[in-house]
């Protein structure tokens, strides 16, 4: 029996009568993490974590009305049990968990393994049919350790400083930029970051996550500098001077990447989970049937069939930039 149905408006659930993470307004919208792709505004009423709920107001404004649960804590929506539980992603993110007449689905939202202090630890469940998210879903992407792609971080900021530049680094302005200022060595040197980066930082600190201190203005060739990836080229760039620009994610595994987009640095860090990571938690599930639905879904759905499992890609909206 399929718990989830796939509508126009994205993943559905019909016993239960809400969608999750819809891509168009909805009456009832469970809300993994608060990234665009998975929080679209407009919906009548929300369902987050409740470590999520000031991100998911962030994205779709104060007035639909944002329902929150702690992890674990079940509720019944029409006649289907429902459970939120950490997905590792970035600051109130989720996985969901459905049970209906002895049957168990999980929709996995995004998720890492990969150690964040900015999240609570991934959890692995037990479910009848796992949809997860694909994004980094091929053998290439395999992820180096946290603590050595900071350590590569740091030695780039030393050896700007000492050639007279700027380190311009560029990543997501929600979880990414944040998991680096809580990660990064503040004693190096004065921390600047974009307004739309320190927007989504004053809703960290306000969750008591310790952010490295920032400031707005410094000698810039001391600096370090934090913006979103699409201000790479722009104008407000210009204003530090002479940079070393850098980018923080997962795409900076694939050679030529960082040469394509211009940029001096690539650091492979990621928020999602690489090709061994999906492989182990999809495994850790036993799932009967496993629903693939974004990023490389094709691939990673063929390689489960070929391994014996019933896989299927499944066409949903899912899509970040720099992941
Ligand atoms: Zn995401
Ligand atoms: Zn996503």
């Amino acid at each position: 029996m399929a718990l989830l149905e796939l509508r126009a408006s994205g993943l559905y659930c019909a016993p239960g009568d809400f969608y999750i993470d819809p891509w168009s307004p909805v009456d009832r919208a469970v809300i993994t993490h608060a990234h665009s792709d998975h929080a679209c505004p407009g919906s009548r009423a929300y369902l987050t974590p409740t470590t999520g709920a000031s991100l998911l107001q962030f994205r779709v404004g104060p007035d639909p009305a944002i329902q929150t649960a702690g992890y674990g804590e079940p509720l019944t929506l029409g006649e289907v049990r429902v459970s939120l539980h950490p997905a590792g992603h970035i600051l109130g993110s989720a996985q969901v968990r459905l049970e209906y007449r002895g049957e168990v689905w999980v929709v996995s939202g995004d998720y890492k393994l990969a150690p964040d202090p900015t999240c609570t630890p991934f959890e692995p469940l037990r479910c009848h049919t796992f949809v997860t998210e694909s994004t980094f879903g091929l053998p290439v992407f395999r992820w180096p350790a946290a603590a050595s792609v900071m350590d590569a971080i740091h030695a780039w900021w030393r050896a700007n400083q000492e050639a007279g530049k700027a380190s311009l680094l560029f990543a997501h302005a929600l979880g990414k930029a944040q998991r680096l200022l809580a990660a990064i060595d503040p004693s190096i040197g004065p921390i600047h970051v974009h307004e739309a980066v320190d927007r989504v930082c004053q809703i960290y600190r306000q969750n008591r996550l310790p952010l490295a201190p920032t400031v707005p203005t410094a000698e810039w060739s001391r600096a370090l500098v934090i913006a979103p990836p699409s201000c790479h080229g722009s104008a407000w760039t210009r204003s530090f001077g002479n940079a070393s620009t850098a980018l923080a994610s997962g795409w900076m595994r694939i050679r030529g990447t960082r040469r394509r987009r211009s940029l001096d640095r690539g650091f492979v860090l990621s928020d999602h989970a690489d090709w061994p990571a999906l492989l182990r938690v999809i495994d850790e599930t036993r799932a009967e049937t496993v629903w693939v639905a974004h990023g490389y879904r094709e691939p990673l759905a063929r390689w489960l069939q070929e391994h014996g499992r019933r896989a299927v890609a499944v066409e949903a909206r899912f899509e970040e930039s720099a992941s």
